[in-house]
């Protein structure tokens, strides 16, 4: 079973987004005014126009999550492998980014807003009650020996408990 087939999509992942920061009423990203206009929908992001100071933003303008080109349920998930102590390298694969853009979210998610919000809504969406991280590691090259003997790569399962609501 892929890692992330329990994860929520990524409309569904930027509906949590919006419904966690504008709890309060949506505000100007710029002046925090609430004198504000719908003003559309880009790509997936809903977009608003302040009416007091006339700019414009969406639901990430300002979040951590501005500007990423990597879809929001990786962060997600990202955020969700990360409170398991696996490695970024390991994250990057399981993920399926880079392992430059793995490290840069990493970053960026611990010291993050929402994400400790995020992870909690993550926990009500688990439908496993185990997650297996499998890593390959990758065997000495040129091991004497290895001939019909052992193998030079080898599967390592890191079995990690998810506690499911359900
Ligand atoms: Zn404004």
């Amino acid at each position: 079973m892929k890692i992330d087939s329990f994860m929520p999509s990524e409309e569904e992942c930027i509906a949590t987004l919006r419904e966690l920061r504008w709890k309060n009423g949506v505000r100007c990203a710029r002046c925090g005014s609430l004198n504000v206009k719908k003003d559309g929908v880009r790509g997936l992001y809903q977009m608003y126009e302040c009416k007091d100071c006339r700019s414009y933003f969406n639901d990430r303008t300002g979040t951590v999550f501005q500007d990423t080109k990597i879809p929001l349920r990786k962060w997600f998930l990202m955020a969700f492998l990360m409170q398991f102590n696996v490695s970024i390298l390991e994250v990057s694969k399981t993920v399926g980014i880079p392992y430059r853009n793995a490290f840069y979210i990493a970053k960026k998610i611990r010291n993050g807003m929402y994400v400790n919000q995020i992870l909690e809504k993550l926990k009500g969406t688990v439908e496993m009650d185990e997650l297996y991280v499998t890593a390959g590691v990758k065997g000495k090259k040129g091991q004497i020996g290895t001939e019909g003997g052992q193998p030079s790569r080898r599967e390592v399962e890191a079995p990690i408990s998810v506690t499911s609501r359900r």
